[in-house]
């Protein structure tokens, strides 16, 4: 499968991140899990350049490409209040001179931390809804859509965690530039958050090749990201055929589990690579679980993209008190 095989040509992407992203070995992490030192690889897709870098960006360059082909002034899109991808959605509007409103659940909370400084140092607007849930917000920001173009603004909605078949394609690229990276690569292991992400890279390097994390920020991501595969590839639905643990998940999407605590500290000890408590933490979790049981194997080459994130890390309270801890444990 290739990016040729993909079907209706979308609108040109615009530009924002710096490609390609790095791919370097991690021979001690490799070796404290029991693999061989050429056995695992990361691909730096928190390095993507703009806003604080991430996953975004690829999905972004393709979604507000579309904004911007359709005329819009404003981009508006929803998420967590710690989401990375409202975060960039800011950044790409500062990029392209364009404005950023940010559909927010819940109620303006006393503090502001992580993602939310950044947020407001790219000169975005945040409008706090008061609802929760998926269906509420997407219903708000339809809303705020609608009131901004009765003002005679050009709003374009940017989908929540930018998923789309469009979306998508932007990790289509990412895929083939792991094709070229790393030729014999055995497994992709990466964070399944709204399902773009791992939809592109099943695109371009097939289903037995990517290993999916699922993070609860969904309740049943498979179908998810099984139509938006199907969309891009022009054919069937096959949820069957993804490979997704749901061994992660935990207390749920916002709470930091033990596992992943030991995956941030392990990967940070032995590579000097930070990651986050929600996404790229669950993924490092899920690869070492996977070790354990024989599902990825020394000898084969396996590549972990690191998705970013790391603004949120310091809008997790858990998280800093984690980090923290390890400061004294070693006095
Ligand atoms: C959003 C996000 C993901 C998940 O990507 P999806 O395309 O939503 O599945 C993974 N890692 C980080 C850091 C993210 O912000």
């Amino acid at each position: 499968m290739t990016t040729t095989d993909t079907a209706l040509e979308p609108p040109a992407p615009v530009a924002l991140g710096t490609w390609p992203t790095p791919v370097e070995p991690l021979p001690r992490l490799a070796s404290a899990l029991g693999l061989g030192e050429n056995d695992l690889w990361i691909k730096r897709d928190d390095l993507t350049g703009l806003g604080g870098g991430g996953n975004k960006v690829r999905k972004l360059e393709w979604t507000v490409g579309a904004a911007v082909a359709e005329g819009a002034d404003t981009l508006v899109t929803t998420g967590a209040p710690q989401s990375n991808h409202a975060r960039l959605t800011a950044a790409a509007a500062a990029r392209l001179g364009l404005r950023a409103v940010l559909v927010l659940p819940g109620a303006e909370g006393a503090s502001r931390s992580g993602n939310l400084v950044l947020d407001g140092l790219l000169g975005a607007r945040a409008v706090w809804t008061g609802v929760s849930g998926r269906a509420a917000l997407d219903e708000a920001a339809a809303d705020v859509c609608a009131r901004l173009a009765a003002q005679g603004a050009r709003p374009a909605l940017i989908p929540f965690g930018g998923s789309s078949a469009l979306g998508s394609r932007g990790y289509v690229e990412c895929g083939e530039e792991l094709k070229e990276q790393v030729p014999d690569l055995d497994c992709a292991v990466v964070a399944l958050g709204s399902g773009g992400t791992m939809a592109g890279l099943v695109t371009s390097l097939g289903p037995e090749r990517v290993l999916g994390i699922d993070t609860g920020a969904l309740d049943d991501p498979a179908p998810v990201v099984a139509a938006f595969v199907a969309d891009l590839l022009d054919r069937e639905a096959r949820p069957a055929a993804l490979r997704v643990r749901g061994d992660q998940i935990g207390a749920g999407y916002p709470v930091l589990t033990e596992a992943v605590e030991s995956a941030l500290t392990l990967t940070a000890r032995t590579e000097g690579i930070i990651l986050d408590p929600i996404y790229t933490g669950r993924a490092m979790a899920g690869l070492i679980a996977a070790v354990r049981d024989g599902d990825i194997r020394a000898g084969r080459e396996t590549v972990f993209v690191h998705t970013g994130g790391l603004p949120g890390l310091f809008g997790h309270q858990d998280a800093v008190a984690y980090g923290e801890r390890g400061l004294t444990a070693q006095a």
